[in-house]
């Protein structure tokens, strides 16, 4: 008799990731505005370069992805050697909690941080460890009064999700001088784009040994479908990495998609041009009736109601005509809706539809 198959030690700890809700019955095609998704989708070089690729996908892609990673670093101004390409963004996660948590060690974030991080560092075997943020802005203190020795990693979105809320360059570097050198601090920037002159964190990252950056092709471009992210950092650590990472972790269609797209440098600026107008007048619409919500710094805002009764309420109204939004509760804002800033007609048609419930309650 030999023990029973059993998985790692906090694997069973993981709840599955919930993604935005994607479908609505009786609306065939629904307003998707759950998922943070780029509402003008990805650039039509992209997908040209994608079709042309498919032809050629009885061939093994590219394994050191050299061709992406000169095409991020010249339009970034990042040194191509120290990046690194994943299945999104959330793959470089993934291989920083395998490569640097484990068992007996510490993998921090912060109250309403992105569910990923809890995720890896339950997988990896590691301790979870989430800090309190001080109205819904990342608490440089509470992270630095945490951390200590056995802290491997500390992750920190900014601009935050689901929250929006940003952190000065100052804060994130008075962070980084706190840490010990023995923490790896990673900065998300996921929605990095959406802030105006922020560069990620990469001059950190790109100074520092024990700062990473990530980023991703999921928001700003369009192409959350693809797949393709990248780390940013110290030699070191993008070694390590590269260690574990598949041969062939991103495919031929994905390498050529991401590549066109972030050369296309006209759309996406168009994209975040309209984002940044439209967040700004959603902003605006929700307060006027009277819903709080911080400013943004994403392509999403968090409309916080009453209280949650409101909150399912107004997110009842809004499904019932045809807009699907997020319930961030898993995320700690029960009373909150995340509603990802559409195309101009699409806020037109959520403000109106939150006009309306307010009008009816
Ligand atoms: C969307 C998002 C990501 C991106 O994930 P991908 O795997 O690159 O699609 C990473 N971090 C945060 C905080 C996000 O919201």
């Amino acid at each position: 008799m030999s023990a029973p198959i059993r998985p790692q030690p906090g694997i069973l700890e993981i709840a599955l990731y919930q993604g935005g809700q994607s479908a609505l019955a009786g609306h065939a095609e629904p307003l998707k505005l759950s998922s943070n998704e780029n509402p003008f989708g990805p650039s039509p070089k992209a997908v040209a370069a994608m079709a042309g690729a498919l032809g050629d996908s009885h061939r093994y892609p590219s394994t050191d992805h050299g061709t992406l990673r000169a095409a991020i670093a010249a339009v970034e101004g990042l040194d191509a050697d120290r990046i690194i390409c994943g299945v999104g963004s959330d793959e470089i996660i993934h291989f920083l909690c395998q490569a640097y948590a484990g068992p007996g060690l510490e993998v921090m974030h912060t109250e309403h941080g992105f569910a990923m991080y809890r995720i890896s560092a339950l997988a990896a075997g590691a301790t979870p460890v989430e800090v309190p943020e001080r109205e819904r802005i990342v608490d440089v203190d509470a992270i630095l009064d945490r951390a200590g020795p056995d802290t491997a990693l500390v992750f920190i979105a900014n601009p935050a999700n689901p929250t929006a809320t940003f952190l000065g360059m100052d804060q994130i570097t008075r962070l980084a001088d706190g840490l010990p050198e023995s923490c790896i601090l990673v900065l998300d920037g996921a929605y990095a784009e959406f802030v105006d002159g922020y560069d990620g964190g990469a001059a950190l990252a790109g100074s520092r040994a024990n700062v990473m950056m990530t980023r991703t092709f999921s928001k700003a471009y369009g192409l959350g479908g693809l797949r393709v992210g990248y780390g940013y950092g110290p030699r070191a650590i993008i070694d390590v990495l590269n260690r574990i990472r598949g041969p062939f972790n991103l495919s031929g269609v994905a390498l050529a998609g991401a590549e066109a797209a972030i050369g296309d440098r006209a759309w996406v600026a168009e994209c975040l041009r309209v984002n940044a107008d439209e967040r700004a007048r959603l902003v605006g619409g929700l307060r006027q009736l009277g819903i709080a919500c911080d400013d943004s710094h994403a392509n999403f805002v968090l409309a916080r109601f009453a209280d949650e009764g409101t909150a399912l309420g107004a997110d009842a109204y809004l499904k019932g005509q045809g807009i699907i939004v997020r319930h961030p509760k898993n995320y700690g804002f029960a009373n909150a809706l995340r509603i990802t800033v559409g195309q101009v007609a699409d806020n037109d048609r959520v403000l109106a539809a939150l006009a309306a419930f307010r009008g009816a309650v």
